[in-house]
């Protein structure tokens, strides 16, 4: 099954992704990871679009196509992929639909308030991935994941300018990608509201997979 998640930052769409990946056995694919690691190694790439990622904007179309074209290449998305973060504006929606056939575009809703108040708390586990939050979630040792050990660190676009500018950038040209799927009439709308397990129920339902 070839799915999209699309909603604001902050949404729950990387935490969804990881229960997803159980249930149906297909790579969860965030470009906004893929990018993460290209700038902790250091890459070409890392360096090109650290600053850029930082300050909350959005890498150009043409470096992000190439990469999703690239990594649906490999061999274990045969099955299906969940692609989380990608595609973030309409000229790259255009491109996948050349080079793949989405079933579902999930589109994760949740109110600016909200994505505030996640991001602005949100710490993330280097080693493992998992979000944990400060106020709602947190670590039982301040700066050390419960799961695997490793440390626990704020992203530099969680703090409060690039946060600001990235809901900006969200509603101004990702948003519109809501309209453009609605009238494809593949996109199955989910409240991002309540605790994973809740919106895992109602994403099976969505995908009629219970
Ligand atoms: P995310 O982890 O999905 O919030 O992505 C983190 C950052 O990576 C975004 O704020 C963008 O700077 C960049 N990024 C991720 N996906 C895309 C995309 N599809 N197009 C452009 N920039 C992206």
């Amino acid at each position: 099954m070839n799915l999209v998640f699309l909603g604001p930052p902050g949404a729950g769409k990387g935490t969804l992704a990881i229960r997803v990946v159980d249930l149906l056995k297909i790579p969860h694919i965030s470009t906004g990871n893929i990018f993460r690691e290209a700038i902790a190694a250091k890459t070409r790439l890392g360096l090109k679009v650290k600053e850029i990622i930082e300050s909350g904007g959005l890498v150009d179309d043409i470096t992000t196509i190439e990469l999703v074209r690239e990594r649906l290449g490999h061999s274990d998305t045969a099955g299906g992929y969940i692609l989380d973060g990608f595609p973030r504006t309409i000229p790259q929606a255009d491109a996948l639909a050349v080079f793949s056939k989405l079933d579902y575009v999930v589109n994760f809703d949740l109110p600016d308030t909200i994505v505030i108040d996640r991001l602005s708390g949100r710490r993330v586990c280097r080693k493992c991935g998992f979000n944990w939050h400060a106020a709602f979630n947190p670590p039982s040792k301040e700066g050390l994941c419960d799961k695997c050990g490793g440390e626990v660190y704020i992203r530099d676009d969680d703090k409060p300018e690039s946060i600001k500018k990235r809901l900006e950038v969200y509603r101004s040209q990702t948003e519109p990608l809501i309209a453009y799927y609605r009238e494809k009439g593949n996109l199955v709308d989910i409240d991002a509201s309540p605790q994973v397990d809740a919106i895992l129920v109602n994403f099976k339902k969505a995908l009629k997979l219970s």
